[in-house]
């Protein structure tokens, strides 16, 4: 969903004052003011509805990682509290009338984790590198050794972090 970036919020925005219209005269027989409508580009999720200067702020990033469909959904329930601004019973009767189909907003996707760092231990006495992902502590070269020998204690040469 991310390759979605290039599309523009102008053209989002657009598709939202059609669908408040649709809303507004199916539902409330146009007498809905129009709210201001815009996206944030920071990174919290859903949206919200403020009265004081009648407008729907929407999260873009929930838009690129989720799509039309979870940002309609926000909408419309924003939509719903330009009449109930609270979230009780009257609110979600309207709520889903207009096509409210989720209750709640879409998380965020997991960032991806980087992989880890590949470490590098080698025997002092052999030189024998072997790879862990993990850290150890107390091991020794089993090469020199089957048993733990300090002698042949490992120790870390270097880290290397895959691309
Ligand atoms: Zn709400
Ligand atoms: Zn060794």
């Amino acid at each position: 969903m991310i390759s979605k970036t290039h599309v523009s919020q102008d053209i989002v925005l657009d598709q939202l004052k059609a669908e408040f219209d649709r809303l507004n005269d199916t539902y409330f027989e146009g007498r809905l003011k129009e709210p201001a409508v815009e996206f944030s580009t920071r990174k919290t999720f859903g949206g919200y509805y403020q009265k004081k200067s009648h407008r729907i702020v929407l999260s873009w990033q929930a838009y690129l990682e989720h799509g039309w469909d979870e940002t309609v959904n926000t909408f419309r329930h924003e939509v719903a509290h330009i009449i109930h601004l609270n979230h009780r019973r009257e609110f979600w009767q309207l709520a889903y009338k207009i096509g409210v189909t989720k209750k709640y907003a879409a998380p965020p996707l997991s960032r991806k984790r980087r992989p880890a760092p590949v470490l590098i231990y080698a025997c002092p006495v052999c030189g024998g590198r072997i790879h862990r992902r993990r850290r150890i502590k107390n091991s020794s070269c089993a090469r020199c050794d089957t048993k733990y020998n300090p002698r042949y204690r490992l120790y870390l040469v270097r880290e290397e972090r895959p691309l």
